[in-house]
């Protein structure tokens, strides 16, 4: 297959083009190393004043969309002791979190002295909304380009959740663990109006809804929460413009007595459904589902490019998508 000679996209990739050297688009347009860390240092600064207007106020001042996985456990450490935050943190338990995961948060939980909440939706609402996601056509194009429909289900959830939590309690900021790669800098740190909030959310609910009608509403916010906003949350997503290192995140949440479950595959370190849902859409679109973080990764030099392709080409573990398709009861494949 034809790839960037700079990054990965391969040639089955949406809109891709190769100029004379090789080079795709992305990389033409990619800001040079000196602009990028300028922006980096810029949104570091902003997030200093923010940790320190917040840090005198009463209640959480944090609220921690946390997976289990490496990135969102460091980012957890990294707000309650790098930045002396009283942090919140909620997991979406989508059902098939790995049993590793489970047992990871609650230790890390104590080990870090947090509050943590978790939240699991009945599994009949899940398992009817991640079959529907696994058709072509629930999500548009441009949203299955970064993540596999089955992910965008479970991000628009997880973000539903957290946004409802920290309106309700009126926490002002909302931190993810995205790192480097899986977030344009642009959007590390941005804080939405409530009209925007609004239009989020409609458009989250509208696909799910369409396939469990009002089943899924509990997740979001109500309309009485977005049409009267105490505390609009700031949205950051501090690995994006911190120092970010694999080694040292693990480093230091290994400290934390959180150990790599065995179970997931190599690209997640929570999720059971991540390699079944990676197979679908690679069945469908042509194109793996992280290649587009993967190439940003290469791109900005936090990866090299033998890595990124090795793994993409981790082929997913054959009784775990078993167990998948078992516990989601569609058909059996034969891979
Ligand atoms: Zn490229």
């Amino acid at each position: 297959m034809n790839r960037c000679t700079r990054c990965i996209l391969p040639e089955t990739f949406p809109g891709i083009h190769f100029d004379e050297e090789g080079v795709c688009q992305y990389c033409r347009r990619t800001p040079d190393p000196e602009q990028r860390e300028a922006q980096r240092a810029r949104l570091r600064a902003k997030f200093e004043k923010l940790a320190g207007d917040v840090r005198s106020q009463p209640g959480y001042h944090c609220l921690v969309a946390w997976s289990g996985g490496k990135d969102s456990t460091y980012t957890l450490w990294l707000l309650k002791e790098q930045y002396g935050l009283r942090v919140l943190a909620f997991t979406f338990d989508n059902g098939f979190v790995s049993p590793q995961a489970l047992k990871n948060m609650r230790t890390v939980a104590e080990n870090l002295n947090v509050d943590h909440a978790i939240v699991k939706p009945s599994f009949d609402v899940l398992r009817e909304v991640f079959v529907a996601s696994m058709r072509p056509g629930m999500y548009p194009a441009k949203a299955l380009e970064r993540a596999s429909g089955i992910c965008n289900t479970c991000m628009a959830i997880a973000k539903g959740i957290g946004l409802r939590i920290a309106l309700e309690k009126g926490i002002p900021i909302l931190a993810y663990g995205w790192s480097p790669g899986q977030i344009p800098l642009a959007s590390a740190f941005i804080r939405f109006n409530s009209r925007m909030l609004r239009a989020m959310v409609d458009t989250a609910i509208a696909p799910l809804e369409a396939v469990v009608n009002t089943r899924i509403i509990e997740y979001f916010p109500e309309q009485h929460q977005l049409a009267d906003v105490k505390v609009l949350p700031y949205n950051i997503s501090p690995l994006a413009f911190l120092d970010y290192d694999e080694e040292t995140t693990l480093h230091r949440i290994s400290a934390l007595a959180w150990e790599r479950p065995q179970d997931t595959d190599p690209n997640s370190t929570n999720c059971l459904l991540n390699s079944f849902a990676n197979l679908i859409h690679v069945e469908q679109m042509g194109y793996h589902p992280y290649v587009m973080e993967l190439a940003s990764l290469v791109r900005e030099g936090y990866m090299d490019r033998q890595e990124a392709l090795k793994r993409l080409g981790i082929a997913p573990v054959p009784e775990v998508v078993a167990a998948v398709e078992a516990k989601l009861g569609v058909p059996i494949s034969d891979k």
